[in-house]
């Protein structure tokens, strides 16, 4: 075909589209960025619910983007309406915005480089494909389903590679006069690229997690436009990052059998590819197999977003997570560092595993405990009372109505060098704490007591009666001991084990009685705290409640 001719079937095959890629290219410049800012992008499809891969693709988005001053977009890619679920926009959105992963710009946000949702883009991507059809590079293939699945039988057969390419590109070559022809007979055709590629050449890419790695160059007339004129993901990417001005495309390693066509694209275009880090999927051991295989929404509680959501696991204490499977260095690097925070810490590529992170739940659990133990009485209160207000309604009032005794049992032994780790959930709060609100602990405790250890109530009541709160922790101990000698206990543990048959038991057998009595645990914060808070007479009501149940 002439070049005249190529313009001939542009026009006769996009009469409607009357821009040019000029007019593209004009109305989305160049982003005024400082040097070195990196624009990212979550380029998620609407087909189902988030899963944690998902957010660790966007959450390196968004440390890459924000640590460099760079833009971090979202841009839902819904090319294949028929995998698209109701709702799943605004899912994604909501699930960004709850677990403070916001993209800086994009579908749902601000940005002039929009349209953010691809079937908002058809126009755009069309104009790029007369283009491509006016320099030769892409044509209408009208083959039909039968005629491809009879050159797959046929290609499997011969054992030779499948797809649309070479000799079995029948369409490639056709004439103008034929393709008017078969557009007079109304018949459907899709727009293929008229691939240059030589599958016997590799491609060198780079790739900033991954390394080198070369790859047999595209061969395949792969498909631009479908037969409705919309486009392929990969054909729409391609376009949307070049005008979008995306430095780093930062995704799942699936797409890295994909690469080639996506880099021969931007050539063909006259695109300058941006930068590519493949992350690598989570893992899990699984239970049942012992085989190591990728994070399941279907199998494995912890992969999908909600989860983290529902059991209360803090958004912060999430994205510490995150870190740690995002770079290598991270976690030694944050808890040897109290008084930072994640956007302290400069991620790098090269710090990124390469192989599957496994999932691991007690580092989750590990720097869930830590983010907790950092963080103030008071803030925990009021982020519990958030968790609660969404999941688990009748706690929240309890909370509510025991405010200040609440935050002060929260606050206990958070001072000094090692603060108290105990919690690792905003459900945690109820289960630890469960003697800090008289009515809870009345109805979780006592009324299931079954120890099976019987303790000397009188001996207690008694002890109680002498105990004086307003002093130091180191008096109150010393006077503990000296109770304990007289009444025929040793004054420690060490002196006990000497001579057992000296005493009736220890000190520190006597805090464990009280200690049950009035948190219903054998271990619990600091004894003295608690009973400072809870006062003589709660104190008192306690261990009467005990002899109460404990009788039954
Ligand atoms: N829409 C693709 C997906 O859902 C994104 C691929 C990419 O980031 O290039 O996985």
């Amino acid at each position: 075909m002439t070049e005249k001719e190529r313009i001939e079937l542009a026009e006769l095959l996009f009469p409607n589209i009357d821009k040019t890629r000029e007019y593209y290219e004009e109305m989305y410049p160049e982003r005024n960025l400082p040097e070195g800012a990196m624009v990212t992008r979550y380029g998620p499809s609407p087909t189902g619910s988030v899963h944690l891969g998902n957010l660790f693709s966007a959450f390196c988005d968004m440390v890459y983007a924000r640590q460099s001053n760079g833009v971090f977009f979202l841009r839902i890619e819904d090319t294949d309406q028929k995998r698209a679920v109701e709702g799943g926009i605004e899912n994604i959105t909501g699930v960004l915005k709850g677990f403070d992963i916001t993209p800086t710009e994009g579908y749902g946000f601000d940005g002039s480089y929009g349209p953010y949702k691809q079937s908002e883009r058809t126009e755009i991507y069309q104009t790029y494909v007369k283009d491509l059809i006016i320099k030769g590079l892409a044509y209408p293939c009208f083959m039909t389903e039968e005629e491809i699945a009879q050159i797959r039988e046929e290609q499997e057969i011969n054992k030779v590679q499948i797809g649309i390419y070479g000799m079995y590109a029948v369409d490639r070559d056709l004439s103008l006069e034929e393709i008017k022809e078969k557009l007079a007979n109304n018949e459907e055709y899709v727009i293929r690229l008229k691939s240059p590629g030589d599958p016997n050449k590799q491609i060198e890419i780079v790739d900033l997690i991954k390394g080198k790695m070369k790859l047999p160059e595209r061969n395949l007339d792969d498909i631009l436009l479908k037969k409705d004129g919309t486009p392929t993901y990969h054909f729409a990417h391609v376009i949307d990052d070049h005008l979008m001005h995306t430095t780093h495309v930062i995704r799942g390693d699936e797409w890295v059998s994909s690469l080639p066509l996506h880099i021969q694209l931007f050539e063909l275009l006259g695109f300058t590819p941006p930068k590519y880090a493949h992350i690598a999927p989570i893992t899990i051991k699984d239970s049942e197999t012992g085989t190591i295989r990728k994070l399941s929404k279907r199998k494995d509680p912890w992969a999908g977003a909600k989860f983290y959501e529902e059991s209360g696991i803090p958004i912060e204490a999430l994205h510490l997570y995150l870190a740690t499977i995002t770079n290598t260095n991270f976690e030694e690097w944050y808890l040897n560092n109290q008084d930072k925070t994640i956007k302290d810490f400069e991620f790098s590529f090269d710090k990124q595993a390469i192989g599957g992170t496994s999932f691991d739940e007690a580092k989750l659990n590990n720097l869930c405990k830590t983010y907790f133990s950092r963080k103030s009485g008071e803030e925990v209160y009021n982020e519990t009372l958030v968790y609660t207000e969404k999941f688990d309604k009748e706690y929240n009032k309890l909370l509510k109505e025991n405010k200040e005794d609440m935050i002060q049992f929260l606050s206990i032994e958070k001072d000094g060098p090692r603060p108290r780790k105990d919690i690792a959930k905003y459900s945690d709060v109820k289960e630890e704490f469960s003697y800090a609100i008289d009515s809870m602990f009345e109805d979780e405790f006592y009324s299931k007591y079954d120890g099976d250890k019987t303790y000397d109530i009188e001996l207690i009541k008694e002890y109680v009666e002498g105990l004086d709160l307003d002093t130091t922790n180191e008096e109150w101990f010393n006077a503990t001991k000296e109770f304990a000698s007289s009444h025929g206990y040793a004054a420690s543990p060490k002196d006990y084990k000497k001579n057992p048959d000296d005493y009736k038991g220890h000190v520190g057998d006597i805090c464990e009685a009280i200690r049950v009595m009035i948190t219903g645990r054998t271990k619990s914060p600091d004894l003295f705290s608690i009973m400072k808070i809870l006062g003589k007479d709660r104190i008192n009501n306690r261990i009467e409640l005990y002899r109460k149940y404990s009788n039954k």
